[in-house]
C-alpha cells in the first residue's frame, strides 16, 4: 500500500464486469477501458468499456482497439467523465503488472485494474508511474 496518494473508488459494479469478462476470455486476457473523473484524493471508476484484445498473443498479453479509445475520447469530450484507466486479466498470472507490462507502460497516470489468476478473480489497482507502477487502495463505493 502507498503512503499517501489518491484512492481508488469503483462505484458497484464495475468490479464484478471485470470479473466476468476474465472468466469469459480465459485462457486470453480479457481488456477494456475505464471511464471516471480524477478528484483531488481519489480516483472515481463509474463505467468501463470492453474492447477486443487486439495483442499478436492475447494469452500472455493485450492491446485495447484504438478504435474504441478513439471513439470513448469523442464521446467524452464535452463531458464530465472521462478516461481514467483500463483494465486487463491475468488468467494464470498474479493481479500484479507482468514484465510485459511494463514494457508496454506508455501512458503515467493512469489507473490500471488488473484481474488476476481465476476462478476467484482477485483485482487489484495500480497507477501508472514514468517506468513502474504504484499500487493504490480500491475500494467500492
Ligand atoms: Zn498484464
Amino acid at each position: 500500500m502507498p503512503e499517501s496518494g489518491p484512492e481508488v473508488v469503483a462505484v458497484p459494479g464495475v468490479l464484478d464486469a471485470v470479473r466476468q469478462a476474465a472468466r469469459a476470455a480465459a485462457p486470453q486476457e480479457a481488456c477494456g477501458l475505464l471511464l471516471g473523473r480524477n478528484e483531488s484524493r481519489r480516483i472515481v471508476l463509474s463505467a468501463y468499456v470492453p474492447s477486443p484484445n487486439i495483442a499478436d498473443d492475447p494469452t500472455c498479453r493485450f492491446e485495447v482497439d484504438p478504435a474504441i479509445r478513439l471513439r470513448l475520447q469523442r464521446e467524452t469530450r464535452d463531458g464530465g467523465e472521462s478516461m481514467v484507466g483500463l483494465y486487463h486479466s491475468h488468467p494464470a498470472g498474479a493481479a500484479a503488472p507482468s514484465a510485459t507490462d511494463r514494457e508496454c507502460l506508455y501512458e503515467p497516470g493512469l489507473v490500471w485494474l488488473i484481474a488476476g489468476r481465476g476462478p476467484r478473480w482477485i483485482i487489484r489497482a495500480w497507477l501508472a508511474l514514468q517506468d513502474d507502477f504504484r499500487e493504490l487502495p480500491l475500494t467500492v463505493a
